[in-house]
């Protein structure tokens, strides 16, 4: 069957024969799904439910081979194409109305060598896929908190989780990737080969290439980590974000700590009458030893009486699982981060209002304390910039009704440039809304990093045929 309504990035029909289109499927392994396939609804959709697109194809690569045959196609025949790793990229840049979908999930396996201590992960793998394969030889490498995320988005646009303070991002852990180029050509990329490149996909995520395989560090760790839950009741929450400005410049790294205010679940463990109400959580993982952690996560739990506290040790591929059910497939969402270069009081003052009218119970108001290793690597060595900020305040959206869309993209919107107006030092490109504010927004989150990305841009794909989430026009 031929291709429908397959249009170039242009927006300009794109006529593709029977014969044409059988060409291509001769050279494919995977799964090429069409509209009028059973499982197209499935494979359309992305994490974000709010994301509607219709791609005339999804080229399910089986392998690199696939990655390349299908950048060749899309070339050859000037289709628009889009990336998708995890499909969990808030933004929904991962696919696209008539182009087609250029999909790795199927791409996912892990392959850990205990005496380098090093895996190579494939660019479709999620957190979890790589957590299973490292965590039976006891070592691991710091990616995010949810298991459920693409390995390719969070680390090509940096890579924040529990153990980053004591490890650095995701992509500071990348010791080689390969790629396949707008050439349909697959390169090496390192320090030593093809250095520019790889320096532009740490950071400037999948505007350059698209990543078949990540090789990365690994680190031994211990069977056992904390993870951190206590909720208090909202009037905490002051309390809670000053505890975090005044603990962390001097904090231990193997402490990892998201401070936030969001409404307590329908949980157990809650009791009811907190069951829905506005609360502030410490939530959080101590990797270091277990007797270590008791005290160290001690401030965090004992500021005055919890609602709950159901922090516990547990194997930490279990701390990584353990906010999944919160984020299911196909909720709306809209998530917008800002750095700050100090957590003062009016930020507080801010937060805890911006927390009593939220339109949704669902979302949250979560400030990361960062700092760490992050800060000791040079804002220049990679194309990820901010380093310096203590800590991230990000707005986390969440709810149901596709009806309730505007309402509660325009509240974050307002609530995030309230808080630009007190600081405003760039925002992170894997928490960034959809990017809309356009160059003056990549700018500021790129510093001087900017200029150089674009002319990386220009040497390996200057047609823009991969249109990743950051804009370099
Ligand atoms: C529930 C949830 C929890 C999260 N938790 C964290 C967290 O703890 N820490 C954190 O730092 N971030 C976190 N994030 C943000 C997350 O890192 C980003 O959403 C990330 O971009 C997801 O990657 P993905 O591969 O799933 O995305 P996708 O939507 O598949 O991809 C995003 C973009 O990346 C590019 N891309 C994807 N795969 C490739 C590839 N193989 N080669 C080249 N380009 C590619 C494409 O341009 C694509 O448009 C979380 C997100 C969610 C939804």
């Amino acid at each position: 069957m031929s291709l429908l309504n397959a249009i170039n990035a242009n927006g300009e029909n794109v006529d593709l024969s029977d014969e044409v289109f059988n060409g291509f499927k001769m050279n494919f392994r995977g799964d090429l799904i069409q509209p009028t396939d059973d499982d197209y609804e499935e494979r359309r959709s992305l994490w974000n439910g709010m994301i509607d697109k219709k791609p005339c194809l999804i080229a399910k690569c089986s392998g690199t081979a696939d990655v390349i045959s299908a950048v060749k196609f899309a070339r050859k025949h000037d289709l628009l194409t889009t990336v998708r790793g995890g499909g969990h990229h808030v933004a929904g840049k991962a696919t696209c109305d008539n182009g087609m979908v250029i999909d790795l999930s199927s791409m996912n396996s892990v392959h850990v060598d205990p005496e380098k201590s090093t895996a190579l992960v494939q660019g479709g793998a999620t957190l979890g896929d790589v957590d299973h394969e490292t965590s039976p030889f006891g070592l691991t490498t710091p990616l995010g908190v949810v298991s459920e995320t693409g390995v390719a988005g969070l680390t090509m646009h940096g890579g924040y989780g529990w153990q980053t303070r004591k490890h650095g991002l995701s992509l500071d852990n990348v010791i080689s990737a390969e790629v396949v180029t707008a050439k349909g050509e697959l390169l090496r990329t390192s320090a030593e080969e093809n250095p520019d490149l790889f320096w532009a996909i740490r950071g400037g995520g999948g505007s350059f290439g698209i990543v078949t395989s990540f090789e990365f560090q690994l680190y031994p760790m211990d069977p056992q980590a904390w993870l951190l839950l206590t909720i208090y009741p909202l009037s905490k929450a002051k309390e809670g974000f000053e505890l975090m400005r005044d603990y962390f410049p001097d904090a231990p790294e193997e402490l990892g700590v998201i401070g936030l205010i969001w409404s307590a679940p329908d949980e157990d463990f809650i009791p009811d009458e907190y069951k829905g109400e506005p609360v502030f959580i410490f939530l959080g993982s101590y990797t270091g030893s277990v007797d270590e952690g008791e005290k160290v996560l001690k401030p965090f739990r004992e500021m005055g009486t919890p609602v709950a506290d159901v922090s516990e040790p547990m194997p930490f591929e279990f701390v990584q699982k353990a906010i999944d059910a919160d984020f299911p497939d196909g909720r709306n969402y809209y998530w917008k981060s800002a750095y700050v270069s100090e957590l003062n009081d009016d930020l507080i003052d801010l937060m805890i209002k911006h927390g009593s009218d939220r339109p949704s119970p669902l979302t949250s108001i979560d400030v990361w304390a960062l700092g760490g290793k992050v800060n000791r690597v040079d804002s220049d060595s990679t194309a990820f910039y901010q380093r310096n900020a203590p800590f991230m305040i990000n707005y986390e959206s969440n709810w149901d009704e596709p009806e309730a869309n505007d309402e509660n993209v325009e509240w974050t919107r307002k609530a995030y440039n309230e808080i630009i107006e007190v600081v405003d030092v760039g925002s992170y490109m894997n928490f960034p809304g959809f990017g809309e504010e356009g160059k003056d927004f990549f700018s500021k989150s790129f510093g001087p990093n900017y200029e150089r990305l674009k002319e990386i841009k220009k040497k390996y794909d200057p047609d823009n045929f991969f249109q990743g989430f950051v804009s370099l026009e």
